[in-house]
């Protein structure tokens, strides 16, 4: 069998050249599910992996837009279309400079097991631009927005393809974008998740990754028979996704002690006052060093890396990918972290992975652990189809039991092919088999 993966892995190399982080995410997913293979010969028969690495359709198109000075700026814009077994197409927006199709094609295949995860009917895509919107006007990211669904909008719809947020996208990027779907289009239809709350959002939306994500590693915690009461927790990032993951953790008896931004960390051994980095991150969009100016005892050090040198319990990355590598892993380890979930997408290198799982840390890999944003975007839609909202109390409950059935999914197939314990192949084999029994009954298509 690992003949045969081995040269779906070649053909992929070969046909997406220089995409390296697509490389890795695959390469991740093909390690784990041999086998399922196996047992399941008529997948191979069918080539269920060698069509499940090829996205359905990949669009790339120009975004031009005007700049405060006057001037045409040009960015280019990107939505693969992974896969539509299992629903429509579903995944944020990336904006940020980084972006090229390797990266939107590495989220969009995570997003496909991601989604089946989430027991509800959702495939897998992604999209974004490297454009950046840091130091841009808000009139700035409005003309690219708009700009940016001016192709988009052939592409996209509630029954089709229903984009999101990601790094860089939040609610006033969605804003824009929505108001100009709905003037092209002439419908107000739930096409994107992530809207205001006046407009057809969800309540719950915004925490739902970062809480999400605590209540995937309050299972972690559970099963090694403890809880979140005085643990030390470091997070990484300063978004969406750790802002409510600090929220979450500290509500349930946590100190968390350490964030970041891409310019460097802070560390407050009190615990981090939430309510100074709300306002530093979500309403001033400043930087995280001004926290050190503001609060007493709290000090500032420069370089986003150097935070997984502070001391933990746990660890929850949630900045970006491949920001823990082998030796950041082995320092955690060698200070104790006992426990790990990933918020980002895809934060460990295979080698911090392989190092954190050699030496006994409970690893709680992304695309299980931070399935809750999208879970909640699909509740999204469905509150959106039934033209009716839910309480917060009401979306969080069902977020909470969503990630319960996530991790139970993730241990009971760790545990049905022979990798008791092991959440990252489980993810990938509960994932896998519910997109590739789906495809299996659609025939080839
Ligand atoms: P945001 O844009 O809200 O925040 C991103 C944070 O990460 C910022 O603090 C940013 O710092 C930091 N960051 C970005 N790039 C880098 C880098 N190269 N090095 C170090 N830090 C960096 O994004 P989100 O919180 O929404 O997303 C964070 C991660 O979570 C991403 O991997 C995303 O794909 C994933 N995710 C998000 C979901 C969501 O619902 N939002 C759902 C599931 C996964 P700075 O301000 O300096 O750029």
């Amino acid at each position: 069998m690992s003949q045969y993966l081995d040269s779906v892995m070649e053909t992929v190399i070969k046909r997406n050249a220089g995409e390296a982080e697509f490389h890795q995410a695959v390469k991740e997913v093909l390690e784990t599910i041999a086998p399922v293979l196996e047992k399941r010969p008529e997948f191979v028969k069918a080539k269920i992996v060698d069509r499940i690495v090829e996205p359905e359709r990949q669009i790339v198109f120009r975004v031009p837009w005007v700049d405060d000075n006057g001037d045409v700026q040009v960015n280019r814009g990107f939505r693969v279309q992974f896969n539509s077994a299992i629903g429509p197409y579903k995944g944020g927006i990336r904006l940020h400079p980084s972006v090229y199709l390797g990266i939107i094609k590495f989220l969009g295949f995570e997003q496909i097991f991601k989604n089946a995860l989430t027991t509800t009917p959702i495939g897998g895509g992604k999209g974004g631009s490297d454009f950046d919107p840091k130091g841009k006007s808000d009139r700035e990211v409005m003309s690219f927005c708009q700009s940016f669904m001016n192709e988009m909008f052939r592409h996209v719809g509630p029954d089709t393809d229903v984009p999101a947020g990601d790094i860089g996208t939040g609610a006033r990027e969605i804003g824009y974008m929505f108001g100009q779907y709905k003037r092209l289009t002439n419908t107000f239809t739930g096409v994107l998740t992530g809207k205001g709350l006046t407009w057809g959002g969800s309540l719950a939306r915004k925490e739902a990754t970062g809480f999400g994500l605590v209540y995937y590693a309050t299972r972690m915690l559970q099963d090694a028979g403890t809880d979140w009461n005085g643990k030390k927790v470091v997070i990484s990032g300063s978004g969406n996704v750790a802002i409510y993951a600090n929220q979450k953790a500290t509500s349930l008896g946590a100190k968390v002690i350490a964030m970041s931004d891409s310019n460097g960390y802070i560390v407050d051994e009190a615990g981090i006052n939430l309510d100074v980095i709300k306002d530093i991150k979500e309403v001033r969009r400043a930087r995280i060093k001004e926290y050190a100016d503001i609060v007493p005892g709290s000090q500032y050090v420069e370089g986003c890396r150097g935070i997984w040198s502070v001391p933990c319990d746990v660890a929850l990355p949630c900045a970006t990918q491949n920001e823990l590598n082998g030796e950041e892993a082995a320092i955690l380890v060698s200070n104790g972290c006992k426990f790990l979930a990933e918020g980002a997408n895809m934060p460990s290198t295979p080698e911090a992975i392989a190092t954190l799982q050699g030496n006994g840390v409970a690893f709680g890999p992304a695309k299980a652990a931070n399935a809750g944003g999208v879970s909640t975007s699909s509740l999204e839609m469905t509150q959106n189809s039934i033209r009716l909202s839910w309480t917060f109390d009401e979306v969080d409950q069902k977020l909470h039991g969503i990630m319960n059935a996530i991790y139970d999914q993730c241990t009971a197939a760790a545990e049905a092919y022979g990798e008791k314990g092991n959440l990252a192949a489980g993810a990938n084999i509960a994932g896998f088999l519910k997109v590739a029994e789906a495809m299996l009954a659609q025939g080839v298509v």
